[in-house]
């Protein structure tokens, strides 16, 4: 296959894992038939960008652009588009393309997809080089990956929706979280706070886990029902064996053995945190209770515009500090010191 027509657009880049987010020049495809070209207007900060542009899982091509809470308005569509025009408001998550016949595929879970495409972090199978994310004016994707984004949400604290959002939205769906259920989420950052909100709205008693005091009134604004300082031992051991479901959204080392502990008898605790080390995890708190403990990763295109959708129906957004472009180092490092209330959101048009 021959390389197609590409154009030049400015984005913001990382050289190695040590080297500070810079200004660079990438190159997009023209849309094809079935593209669409978006003006990104918004990029959220997921800490999963961070992981990546200093490779802690390890598989990180440079140069490297992340970004894949994606936001903007259509500039163009390819002759067989159907579902978008030009001037509409859409968004791209962290997937940009899949095989679309496996099973996973046609079950519409396609970060499952043994072939899926990331939105960074994969090989564009159009230009056969690493796939550069939303740090960027502009992107062309397929538009089976592409999302109607709700009128009535604001665009900008709507962007973490497609990943903060879908990450926490999927597994909550997925246990058949509800009323008369006592549901935890754990870390009240990015992914967790749309945690505690997506939880309260399905009518479950939230609690929220944070090593932060000063977030304990965040949380209760935000909808938990109680909040737990996780390192004050008499506020963990109260809350033992109650759970039904446990939502981990922790970026970084940290004992999973004390949340499998305060889960009821056959309880599930989901791991949506992607930390660069692996986790022990213990027998016993899992074979006392027959409690078991699983992952998810973000959701698949239908329910990330079911997600979408909700949100619109129940105003649900992100809360979000707006960033300029070249302020994504020092958000990188407030990040790390779980100083973010509650998703960074670069602004694009400072990168004009
Ligand atoms: P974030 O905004 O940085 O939030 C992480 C939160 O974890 C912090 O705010 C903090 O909350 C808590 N935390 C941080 N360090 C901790 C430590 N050492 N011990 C205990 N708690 C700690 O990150 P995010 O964007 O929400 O992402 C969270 C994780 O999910 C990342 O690893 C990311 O890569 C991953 N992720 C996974 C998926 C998926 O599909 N599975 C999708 C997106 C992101 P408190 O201050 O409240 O303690
Ligand atoms: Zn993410
Ligand atoms: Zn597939």
């Amino acid at each position: 296959m021959s390389k197609p027509i590409c154009y030049s657009t400015k984005a913001f880049s990382a050289a190695s894992a040590t080297s500070p987010l810079s200004a660079a020049t990438i190159e997009r495809r023209q849309p094809s038939a079935s593209d669409v070209q978006i003006q990104i207007l918004y990029c959220g900060v997921c800490h999963s960008d961070l992981h990546f542009a200093r490779n802690e899982w390890h598989f990180t091509q440079y140069p490297a652009v992340p970004g894949h809470e994606i936001v903007g308005r259509v500039t163009a569509v390819g002759s067989g588009v159907k579902k978008f025009k030009v001037g509409d408001t859409v968004g791209v998550g962290c997937l940009v393309d899949s095989c679309r016949t496996c099973s996973d595929c046609r079950a519409g879970l396609e970060q499952f997809c043994t072939s899926m495409v990331m939105t960074y972090g994969s090989i564009d199978p159009h230009l056969n080089a690493p796939t550069l994310g939303g740090y960027s004016q502009s992107i062309v994707v397929t538009e089976d990956f592409v999302l109607r984004m709700p009128a009535n949400l604001n665009l900008a604290a709507a962007a973490p929706l497609l990943c903060a959002g879908i990450t926490t939205y999927s597994p909550l769906r997925h246990w058949k979280v509800g009323p008369g259920q006592k549901v935890g989420i754990v870390g009240l950052g990015g992914l967790g706070h749309m945690g505690v909100k997506f939880a309260k709205a399905f009518g479950a008693h939230v609690v929220l886990f944070t090593t932060s005091p000063g977030k304990v009134a965040d949380g209760k604004r935000l909808g938990a029902h109680e909040v737990v300082v996780s390192t004050d031992e008499a506020q963990m051991a109260a809350q033992a064996g109650s759970f039904d479901f446990i939502l981990d959204a922790v970026s970084a080392s940290h004992d999973i053995n004390a949340y499998l502990n305060l889960l009821k008898r056959d309880g599930n605790l989901t791991l949506v945190g992607a930390p660069e080390k692996p986790l022990p995890v213990a027998a016993f708190p899992l074979i006392f209770r027959r409690r078991s403990f699983s992952g998810s990763l973000i959701g698949g295109l239908p329910e990330t515009q079911e997600m979408l959708d909700f949100c619109g129906r129940h105003n649900i957004t992100s809360d979000i500090e707006m960033i300029r472009m070249d302020q994504i180092n020092t958000a990188y490092e407030r990040m790390l010191k779980s100083d973010v209330k509650y998703r960074f959101v670069i602004d694009m048009a400072s990168l004009a």
